[in-house]
């Protein structure tokens, strides 16, 4: 006679022999929250390590030109969940909810007969008219969430209270639903998966766990270039924004009191390491839970037929430019990382430098899983899949440039511009258009209009604003036109007056 132990060990091989057998591949689709790309030794970090994040690389293609459409939290997640531009799915601020009525690509993975859940960071509000739709279970945190004992909320009001560490507790609950002992079990045996696994971390406030506390006590974290920027000739809404070091809160943010004595460069340096070292604490957290993930895949044969993807929201800015945080366009906020595996799809240890966008991951992941988008959609998907670009397949027509937007005005402690702009494998342009409508309070005159110009070829680190420099003025006239051509294309508004102002 079977134990009871023996029972759920069978009934839990069983679910996983139910989806390895299927012939549509299963989707671990793992985001992070605020990773940027060079924290991530795949993408050559040179501040730390993140072995499990390789493997995925190893495994697969790491995409080198992927950037989000607006650097925000919630407005990237409804980019990437409904395959539309944040002027059409309503998401262009983080105070703004999806519209759970809204078509989004878990409602066609449950369609094609998918058993989905979505556990952790969702971020896209909760409650009548937006809790998560398209899932067989949800388990995700309200708002922000905590780092530590955090409440996870499920559907019908259920609260969950947890003991352990966030980015664990995610990762215990992904490999639960996988096998089928969180939410539904498998219907069949053939019945494939689909999970969202979204870290909280390593967004702010970056409390690390027990285990990586005093990682990097006796090292110091490299300073990157661009640290001490002092932002002389870009534009000044840009000069003006608080994410510099001296902006960051010594008891909230730093979780420390400044020493004494220091000179401001010195606190400036000390500010950073305190900030940078508990960043990549947390990211270790992930590598580490990315690995047990991983390595769940493989011990239970399914990592044969599942696709694995690892990405993160937005990017961030880790001391560049003197700045932490993200929203703005600049390449460390703009830039996502993206590694994606599909064995049998695409070669393991490549790269690709094509531009692709949030926007385009839903029909991607429907195309390499064989899933029919619906071709109703009141809002039909804007994105393209370049799931032949991870088949290593020549495109000769793949887009060249992309469209970015951030809606925020002086929102908040950051003061960040509003602000769009196009970039293409060469160039970036940038208008700050500053809109006296989204700046709270304020009903006065708008501030002026600026704009920024970067030869990314040249300039790399986008220190020389060359907007007003005669010889590049066709190239600044071509990228205007591509900027109204894009916003043409995807259905925005360009600003009142914004392109007048050039001369
Ligand atoms: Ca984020």
């Amino acid at each position: 006679m079977r134990s009871l132990t023996d029972l759920v060990r069978f009934s839990s091989e069983f679910r996983a022999s139910a989806a390895r057998m299927s012939n549509q591949p299963n989707l671990v689709f793992i985001m992070s929250d605020d990773h940027a790309a060079h924290a991530i030794s795949a993408y050559g970090s040179r501040i730390n390590q993140t072995p499990n994040l390789d493997r995925i690389a190893a495994a697969g293609m790491r995409l080198d030109s992927a950037f989000c459409t607006n650097s925000i939290c919630a407005p990237s997640r409804a980019a990437i969940l409904t395959g539309t531009y944040n002027h059409v799915n309503g998401v262009t601020t983080l105070d703004t909810h999806l519209d759970n009525s809204l078509w989004t690509f878990p409602q066609a993975l449950q369609a094609a007969g998918y058993r989905t859940g979505m556990i952790g960071k969702w971020h896209l509000g909760h409650g009548r008219g937006a809790d998560p739709a398209g899932f067989d279970h949800w388990r995700v945190l309200p708002g922000q969430g905590h780092y530590h004992n955090p409440v996870m909320l499920e559907a019908d009001g259920v609260v969950v209270e947890r003991g352990g560490y966030v980015t664990d507790l995610i990762t215990d609950d992904t490999i639960a639903f996988i096998d089928g002992e969180l939410g539904p079990a498998a219907q069949s045996a053939h019945q494939p998966f689909a999970v969202f696994c979204h870290h909280k971390a390593p967004h702010r406030s970056w409390e690390p766990s027990r285990e990586h506390f005093t990682m990097y006590d006796d090292v110091d974290i490299p300073e990157p270039d661009t640290f001490r920027d002092d932002l002389v000739g870009r534009a000044e809404v840009i000069q003006a924004v608080k994410m510099r070091m001296m902006d960051l809160d010594p008891i909230v943010d730093l979780k420390a009191v400044v020493p004494d004595g220091l000179s401001l460069d010195e606190e400036i340096s000390w500010r950073y390491q305190r900030y940078i070292k508990d960043y990549l604490r947390v990211v270790a957290s992930i590598d580490d839970n990315v690995g047990r993930l991983l390595d769940h895949l493989e011990a239970t044969g399914l990592a044969d037929n599942t696709i694995v993807v690892y990405t993160s929201d937005q990017g961030f800015f880790l001391g560049d430019h003197g700045w932490f945080d993200k929203r703005l366009m600049y390449e460390e906020s703009l830039s996502m990382p993206l590694l994606i595996q599909s064995p049998g799809q695409i070669e393991a240890g490549s790269t690709n430098d094509d531009i692709v966008v949030n926007v385009d991951f839903t029909p991607t992941l429907a195309d390499l899983m064989g899933v029919e988008l619906p071709t109703d959609l009141v809002d039909p998907v804007q994105g393209r899949s370049f799931a032949p670009l991870l088949r290593g397949e020549a495109v000769d027509d793949w887009p060249t440039s992309m469209y970015y937007r951030y809606w925020m005005h002086r929102d908040g402690s950051h003061l960040c511009p509003a602000h769009y702009g196009v970039r293409t494998r060469t160039h970036k342009l940038i208008c700050y258009y500053n809109d006296p409508l989204g700046q709270p309070g304020a009903a006065g005159p708008a501030d002026p209009i600026e704009w920024e110009l970067f030869d990314l070829g040249a300039d790399p680190l986008e220190i020389n604003n060359v907007i007003d420099e005669p010889a590049m003025m066709p190239v600044r006239d071509d990228l205007v036109a591509e900027l109204a051509r894009l916003q043409a294309l995807y259905g925005d508004e360009p600003f009142p007056g914004a392109t007048e102002v050039l001369s």
